[in-house]
């Protein structure tokens, strides 16, 4: 038991780090391929899913919770702070998220 969670432990760590590279991609490639930017944000999601990683809250505003597209600020999303609060609007799907506003804290866990 203790064996398997070991190994998973580490499986996690690296589920998380392939995550951090396809948002990386998905940034680079998302001048030249919208779709295929969304492919790596599906593509993260479901490792994190199947690894029961979180989205590092950084990556977490890089997509729509909504739509789950990849968006790129001034471009398909549009950002403002308001009452303390980071209010991203999706031109995707026309929906808002909300985010706290916070100076890189790592709160949690
Ligand atoms: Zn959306």
């Amino acid at each position: 038991m203790r064996k398997y969670k070991e190994k998973s432990a580490g499986q996690r760590a690296i589920a998380l780090e392939r995550i951090k590279t396809l948002f990386k991609e998905a940034r680079e490639v998302f001048k030249e391929d919208k779709e295929l930017s969304n492919r790596y944000v599906e593509l993260a999601r479901k490792i994190a899913m199947k690894y029961k990683v979180g989205i590092p809250s950084e990556l977490q505003k890089q997509f729509c919770k909504h739509c789950y597209k990849f968006l790129m600020p001034n471009i398909n999303c549009r950002i403002r702070l308001h009452n303390k609060k980071v209010v991203y609007y999706c031109l995707e799907c026309k929906k808002f998220m909300r985010f706290p506003y916070t100076k890189e804290k790592k709160a949690k866990k």
